[in-house]
């Protein structure tokens, strides 16, 4: 492989610089799930020509991304450095897709959604507030008040309108919630159809100590949530907070948080749901792996999304 592309082998490693070559595959640390905390030194994206079909292509092993690598060349920013001979090679073993239109659609939807200016008075940033009080300090860059990034005209114009976004940690979603109460309250914008969740976590996070993975089946009732416990001096520090897109996803979404951060021997809490039972939360944390969990509910029917929380029932597993 390297005889046939050097160049863009040499421009990876020196991007790259903890890597690992072997004859057939170049293992670099994965950009996109950031790889091993605990280990700085391990890799787990492969960089390979594919024996089958002579495709060259990105896959890690630890999150299971998987592209082309011309992707990968451009998610990393090197593919304007790369020469013009070599992306050929590149692009013929993969002929399965057009290659000029892959770079000008990568470039132009993949990373728009940059961090955007937050508003105080903006009315969708109100409406948040509205629902769960004070916006958390690390939450305020995940939220997207403006969709110029949506190519389809028409969603674009009802999500500027009337949705207010936050985007996933990784940024390959944005989830948007309808402020007009329309019956149409969710909509999600997928940049990538790569496994991602809502979640923020507290300040000097330490990874090797133990914590708490706070999990809730949406991002208002994690958001009500967190600033009960924050009025209530109950913030246990040292958390991650997370949001699964509703109860069926809390098994993937707690795998996500553990192939993430590495943190198998946490505790969990799930926020849980008013209209459903413990049990369920039982089932699904432990077929996740994490074994120390606790529930707790509000105690007074609604779910923690709703703005009056007044103490909390919780569940010792
Ligand atoms: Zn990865």
């Amino acid at each position: 492989m390297q005889e046939a592309i050097p160049k863009t082998i040499s421009l990876i490693l020196q991007k790259f610089p903890v890597h690992k070559i072997y004859s057939k595959d170049v293992v670099v640390r994965c950009p996109y799930c950031g790889d091993s905390i605990k280990n700085t030194r391990s890799c787990h994206m492969y960089i390979s020509k594919f024996p089958i079909d002579g495709v060259y292509r990105c896959h890690c092993f630890r999150c299971e991304k998987s592209i082309p690598l011309l992707n990968f060349l451009i998610d990393n920013d090197l593919i304007k450095h790369v020469p013009k001979e070599e992306i050929k090679k590149i692009y013929e073993a993969d002929t399965t897709i057009p290659f000029s239109n892959l770079i000008v659609r990568k470039e132009r939807s993949y990373r728009k959604v940059a961090t955007q200016k937050f508003n105080e008075d903006n009315r969708k940033i109100q409406y948040i507030k509205n629902r769960i009080g004070d916006i958390p300090k690390q939450v305020k860059k995940y939220i997207i008040t403006n969709f110029n990034f949506e190519e389809n005209p028409k969603k674009r114009e009802w999500l500027n309108r009337d949705f207010v976004g936050f985007t996933t940690y990784r940024r390959c979603k944005v989830i948007c919630r309808n402020i007009s109460d329309h019956e149409q309250r969710y909509l999600n914008c997928n940049l990538d159809m790569t496994e991602d969740y809502f979640l923020f976590y507290d300040k000097n996070l330490k990874l090797l100590d133990t914590g708490i993975i706070f999990i809730a089946e949406g991002i208002f009732s994690l958001l009500g949530a967190y600033n009960f416990l924050k009025r209530n001096g109950k913030l246990p520090g040292n958390s991650i907070y997370v949001a699964s897109a509703g109860k069926s996803s809390i098994t993937s979404c707690l795998r996500y948080v553990m192939a993430l951060f590495g943190v198998a021997d946490w505790n969990v809490t799930v926020i849980g749901d008013s209209e459903v039972d413990h049990t369920y939360y039982v089932r699904k944390v432990k077929s996740s792996g994490f074994f120390n969990m606790k529930i707790i509910y509000n105690k007074h029917g609604d779910d923690f999304g709703h703005p009056d929380v007044r103490e909390v029932l919780e569940i010792i597993v």
